[in-house]
């Protein structure tokens, strides 16, 4: 018999990361066709758990039902293996349709899994090794049960996660620290895996969180993890699968703001917080807290949100994505209302080093 090998992807690689190290459970494999119709129908796994987002490994390799394929990172570490259970076709257009709510390719998680191709293998997986990550992301890392030990040995009961993939400006540090004031700990949990193109490179946001936990954060309320995760920018759906592996890293509470993994203008401003209500939180293990979009309001000498403030639009600090980002490239701080100047320092030199 020859050995059968694979080197996987980059996604691959993050989803096998996150199956190996506990923070997809109850996954224990790359997902087959009766999960992924029942993930798809109805946001659960074939037994029945919530599972918003079908984790499936498409290839061409040569390989038969019952055989072991040996798996390596997209930079060739040997991870472990895959025990083939099943090889099946994906309706890519499908699964793009019911989980991404659009077959639109321009869409980025849609684009991707038109990419992977169709033909899939499923089976559980045998971990060796996690995949290596730069050294500020390392200094972070836990798995799962690591960070759950370290917020019991804390005392802490209700943890609030905060999922995000940009750097913490003023208006997310309010709001995290707003939930913070109701539980005994938060948990910085930002994604490092990959994302779309045009996103801030993860070790520039990690030193933007340091900086932050460092300077304005309480040392003994807050923890700073890293995610090695993918982004799907499902919206809705990713939400949930947000939530579910705060839930496995031992949170019992997590943040949704508006435009929840999003991408572009696929989802509505809410739907990633409405599609809670059609979820059973007890079965689902955690509670989202759902925060408005927040803003520095100077009658209200603070930050605010629509929700807390009664002032016009025009006493409101708004700035674009866009506008921010042109200040920090011409070497300029936004105003220390919108962003913590250390946190400014930091970007600006980032956009000087591209
Ligand atoms: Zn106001």
């Amino acid at each position: 018999m020859t050995e059968l090998s694979l080197t996987l992807d980059e996604r691959h690689t993050a989803d096998f990361e996150m199956i190996g190290n506990g923070g997809f459970a109850p996954l224990t494999g790359f997902q087959g066709s009766a999960d992924w119709e029942r993930v798809c129908a109805e946001m659960r796994t074939a037994d029945g758990e919530y599972w918003p987002i079908p984790i499936t490994l498409a290839t061409e390799l040569e390989c038969e039902v019952g055989d072991t394929i040996a798996l390596c990172s997209d930079e060739g570490k040997a991870l472990g293996r895959i025990r083939v259970e099943e090889i099946w076709e994906r309706d890519a257009r499908s699964e793009a349709e019911r989980v991404y709510g659009t077959t639109d390719e321009a869409h980025p998680g849609v684009a991707a899994i038109y990419a992977e191709g169709s033909r899939c293998i499923a089976g559980p997986i045998e971990v060796d090794a996690l995949p290596d990550h730069e050294e500020a992301f390392m200094r972070r890392y836990k798995t799962p049960a690591e960070h759950k030990a370290d917020f019991e040995a804390r005392g802490w009961k209700k943890i609030v996660a905060f999922q995000t993939r940009n750097p913490i400006h003023r208006a997310h540090e309010y709001l995290t620290k707003a939930a913070l004031e109701t539980c005994d700990g938060l948990f910085i949990h930002p994604l490092i895996g990959k994302t779309k193109a045009g996103d801030i490179p993860a070790d520039v946001r990690m030193r933007c969180y340091e900086v932050l936990m460092e300077k304005y954060y309480p040392e003994d309320r807050v923890v700073l993890g890293v995610k090695p995760a993918k982004m799907h920018y499902a919206g809705p759906r990713e939400a949930v699968l947000h939530a579910i592996v705060r839930r496995n890293y031992g949170a019992t509470h997590f943040i949704v703001g508006r435009d929840h993994a999003g991408a572009g203008d696929y989802y509505g401003t809410y739907d990633a917080q409405q599609i809670f209500e059609t979820i059973d939180i007890d079965e689902l293990g955690i509670e989202p807290l759902m925060f408005e979009h927040t803003f520095w309001c100077n009658k209200c000498e603070g930050l605010a949100s629509n929700k807390t403030c009664p002032h016009e639009k025009e006493d409101r600090l708004f700035l674009s994505g866009t506008a921010v980002r042109e200040m920090l490239g011409n070497g300029q701080r936004p105003p220390h209302e919108f962003s913590r100047d250390e946190v400014a320092d930091i970007l600006i030199d980032a956009y000087k080093e591209d």
